[in-house]
């Protein structure tokens, strides 16, 4: 998948320096810098604590959660992130049961923030479906750099797809 596929929806000026990066193979060097150690939530358990504990704090009148698990998926930013777009977008149709979030598996091995913006993008949803401001305004609530970490995410998953894990030597 070619760069495109991640990073559309960004400005012309964002676009350009993550295409450096990468053509200049500093990607794995950028993000090990920035997130020199992994998360430790390995466990579905552990994951559920993690989600409920951002839930409580920021989400006290959605719905309960009934299960958060890591899942193996494919395309990753297509089917958890979406465009990144400032402006009304629909998430591909797809509509998942408000209590459930799935964790792509690649995860599992990220920086702790990393997995913290995933998760609260898929909180977000519990009350905005679409990629509208309302939901962006929520996501900076619980994360205020949520827009930073959401573009590294992207990079962290395009290094895992092309490159592989972050963290193996
Ligand atoms: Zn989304």
């Amino acid at each position: 998948m070619s760069e495109k596929h991640y990073f559309s929806g960004y400005p012309e000026n964002i676009q350009q320096q993550v295409s450096n990066l990468i053509k200049q193979g500093r990607l794995k060097e950028y993000l090990l810098k920035k997130y020199p150690t992994p998360h430790q939530i390995s466990s579905d358990k552990a994951l559920f604590n993690f989600a409920n504990q951002l839930k409580q704090q920021y989400l006290k009148k959605t719905p309960a959660i009934n299960k958060v698990i890591y899942k193996k998926q494919k395309d990753l930013v297509q089917n958890a992130l979406g465009t990144h777009t400032f402006t009304s977008k629909n998430h591909g149709g797809k509509l998942k049961s408000a209590h459930e979030i799935a964790i792509a598996a690649q995860l599992k091995t990220a920086p702790e923030a990393l997995l913290k913006v995933l998760v609260v993008h898929e909180l977000a949803h519990f009350k905005e479906k679409d990629h509208n401001r309302a939901f962006y305004n929520l996501c900076e609530h619980m994360e205020p750099t949520y827009h930073q970490l959401e573009l590294d995410l992207r990079l962290f998953i395009y290094l895992c797809e092309h490159e592989g894990d972050l963290y193996s030597q």
